[in-house]
């Protein structure tokens, strides 16, 4: 089945949607709204803004990498420390 791309001014949001071609939809699916309407793609923004969004999670690994390697390093310290007695 082909794919739609709509547009609701309600919801201010796109949704890409598979039907077959005899079907029109005319209400959000999401707030029923009669503002949906297809639109022939969605907007490069929208699409860069899910790349925005992955580059911020990327930094967000980044800051975990770091973070962790610090928690290596203490684990590494605690682990020296540990006495076997500890364990189990
Ligand atoms: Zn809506």
């Amino acid at each position: 089945m082909p794919r739609y791309n709509y547009y609701c001014e309600e919801c201010d949001d796109y949704f890409e949607l598979v039907h077959s071609m005899t079907e029109k939809l005319e209400d959000c699916i999401a707030c029923e709204s009669p503002s949906f309407s297809r639109v022939p793609s969605i907007p490069a923004y929208m699409q860069k803004q899910k790349i925005e969004k992955d580059s911020k999670s990327g930094d967000l690994v980044e800051e975990y990498i770091k973070l962790n390697k610090q928690s290596v390093k203490e684990e590494k310290q605690r682990l020296t420390n540990k006495s076997y007695k500890d364990e189990g």
